[in-house]
This record gives C-alpha cells, sequence and structure tokens, in this order.
C-alpha cells in the first residue's frame, strides 16, 4: 500500500470493511509500481502480445501509468466483484473495459456513478502523452 494516494487508500479501506460485512475478502493485487517495474511490465506485454501498439492495450508506460503516480490498484476477481456493484458509492471505478480488475478515484462517482469506461487504455486521453 506504500505510495498509493490517501484518498484512493482511504476509499479502499472503507470499501474493504464494508465487503468484509458481505463476506468478501479484499486482495490488492498491485498498487503503487516503480517506473523501473513498471517499464518491465511494459517489455513483458510488449514481447507477450508482439507489438507495442497491442502491450499498450494493457501496460501503460512509466510515463502514463496511474499505478506510478499511486492513482491506482488492481485486485482480486472477488473484490472487483463487489465494487462493480458498489464501488461507485466509495468513489472506486473501474476505467477500462479490459481491465475488471483496475480500480481507480473519481470522487465525483459518488452519487452520480462511475463515468463511461473506456474499451482499454488507448482510448484513454491520459495515455496519449
Ligand atoms: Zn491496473
Amino acid at each position: 500500500m506504500a505510495n498509493l494516494d490517501p484518498a484512493l487508500l482511504g476509499a479502499l479501506r472503507r470499501a474493504a470493511t464494508d465487503a468484509a460485512d458481505d463476506g468478501v475478502e479484499f486482495v490488492v493485487d498491485s498498487g503503487w509500481r516503480s517506473p523501473e517495474y513498471e517499464e518491465q511490465l511494459r517489455r513483458e506485454a510488449v514481447s507477450k502480445y508482439g507489438s507495442e501498439e497491442e502491450a499498450a492495450r494493457w501496460v501503460a508506460t512509466p510515463d502514463t501509468s496511474a499505478h506510478v503516480s499511486g492513482d491506482a490498484v488492481d485486485i482480486g476477481s472477488d473484490a472487483a466483484a463487489w465494487l462493480s456493484a458498489h464501488g461507485a458509492e466509495y468513489g472506486l471505478c473501474q476505467i477500462y473495459s479490459n481491465e475488471p480488475w483496475h480500480y481507480e478515484l473519481r470522487p465525483e462517482a459518488i452519487g452520480h456513478g462511475c463515468p463511461p469506461m473506456y474499451a482499454d487504455p488507448t482510448h484513454d486521453p491520459r495515455m496519449q502523452r
């Protein structure tokens, strides 16, 4: 949980407490990542998917990754299923249709619902840097 945005961490803790009442355990698979680790993941994705373009649908660069900036978490499937139903109440939103495990804080979602998802990160203007 080191280096995560405190507001994101607080929202996750509140959600995890309430999910536990429903018998759902929150597992965070990946939170903050160093730029070096993000670049390693990106290189692995390039060799797995065969091109920079295809890899960009799954892994950001160190300059664009919300994991490197401390603004994203990847969570286990039980927690993701719970958050898909309840996350907006905490401002926790799935951002990309192809990544049901990836959540970021969208405080405006509280009361308004989460914003529409991008199909994958290549459609996210933040990734166009
Ligand atoms: Zn992620």
